[in-house]
């Protein structure tokens, strides 16, 4: 038997999701970001999902990549953090990657003798994110480097935004991007946008949007906007069975540490979860999870510390579920930004998070 936990993957509601960004971009063509196993998702499974709808995909394992490639994905592949030593070119070139080029060391290599230069570069630069990217005022001369390229390939120009989903927004940086676009009268094809930055800001959205998070149905603004009231819909449900049930009594304690105890008499649920899964250990007692019972699905909380394959839950007043109910961790019916929120975390982390022991059921 195997142990009851799984991630049901929602492929339907990531088609929906996908659907939903273009819709906020109707002009825009759509990398869908499948970086870090497609958050977590299953990289197979999410690509081939979206392989009739999308216009491209974006992510930075080159093996990853070159998988796609190789399993007969059409579309054009970005590699985002473009290549890490010379012989990546070989491999961007054989499988037609498109590759970004964010700094100095980059553009060297591909204006080396004999490079193997892929068909599509985007020149990246830091608007002020400081994080990859060439500054502004190296663009005209990596402009010139990568023109003067026997093998002409395409060039495209990007960004990435620091706080498309803070106070400080998307204009400064905007503004930076344009300055440094109008400097070389710039008529190729620009990419901005995130997902926060496609949600909260048409005027970011460019010639090639990068939607990730929500994808996965996760808000990019965490619970201050939900993403039901972006009509997102969840993609991943994290579930597992109740393998025990302890009843204490007031004063008694559960779990490591004795960090929570009944001040009456509890009923308590012992969940085949825990941090080996992915589950944050950080999740303090009454962080949000969803139990099935007979009168469908209800919401409860943790209690006490989670452990390594196990954390417990209240059943107190859920007389209807026990032994062999199933309780939702995330997903459908309880949001994994609530959850992430209470971890002190957000959703993308919990989902890269999920172990490669949790089988993954595509839905
Ligand atoms: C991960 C990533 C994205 C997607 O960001 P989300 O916040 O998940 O939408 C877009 N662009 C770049 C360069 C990225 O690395």
């Amino acid at each position: 038997m195997p142990r009851p936990i799984k991630a049901l993957i929602d492929l339907a509601a990531l088609r929906h999701n996908y659907v939903r960004s273009k819709q906020t971009a109707p002009q825009s063509k759509s990398w869908a970001v499948v970086k870090a196993n497609a958050y977590g998702h299953g990289l197979d499974a999410a690509v081939h999902a979206l392989e009739s709808v999308a216009d491209g995909f974006a992510l930075l394992e080159l093996d990853g990549a070159v998988h796609l490639r190789e399993s007969g994905v059409q579309q054009p592949i970005l590699l985002l953090e473009g290549v890490f030593e010379p012989t990546d070119l070989h491999w961007a070139q054989a499988a037609s990657l498109a590759c970004v080029v964010h700094c100095e060391e980059q553009v060297s290599l591909l204006c080396a003798a004999d490079a193997p230069v892929p068909g599509m570069l985007w020149i990246k630069l830091n608007t002020g994110m400081n994080r990859l990217g060439l500054r502004p005022e190296r663009l005209p001369s990596v402009l010139e480097k990568l023109r003067a390229l026997p093998s002409q390939p395409q060039l495209g120009l990007m960004t990435h935004f620091s706080d498309a989903d803070g106070p400080s927004g998307v204009a400064e940086q905007l503004q930076v991007f344009n300055a440094a676009k109008a400097e070389v009268h710039w008529q190729g094809p620009i990419s901005l946008a995130n997902s926060a930055a496609l949600l909260r800001f048409p005027e970011s959205q460019g010639d090639w949007i990068r939607p990730g998070i929500m994808l996965y149905g996760g808000s990019p603004f965490g619970t201050a906007q939900s993403a039901q009231s972006l009509d997102l819909q969840a993609v991943m449900t994290l579930q597992a069975n109740i393998v025990g049930v302890q009843n204490l009594q007031a004063g008694e304690h559960v779990g490591y540490g004795n960090t929570f105890t009944a001040n009456v008499p509890m009923r308590v649920g012992i969940v085949a979860c825990g941090y080996a899964d992915g589950y944050p250990r950080h999740a303090p007692t009454g962080t949000p999870v969803a139990v099935h019972t007979s009168r469908g699905v209800v919401h409860t909380r943790t209690l006490g510390r989670v452990s390594m394959d196990m954390l417990c839950i209240d059943l107190t007043n859920i007389a209807d579920a026990g032994m062999g109910s199933t309780v939702e961790l995330w997903g459908a019916h309880n949001s994994a930004d609530a959850v992430a929120e209470a971890a002190g975390t957000v959703s993308y982390e919990l989902f890269c998070a999920l172990t490669p022991r949790v089988p993954q059921v595509e839905v």
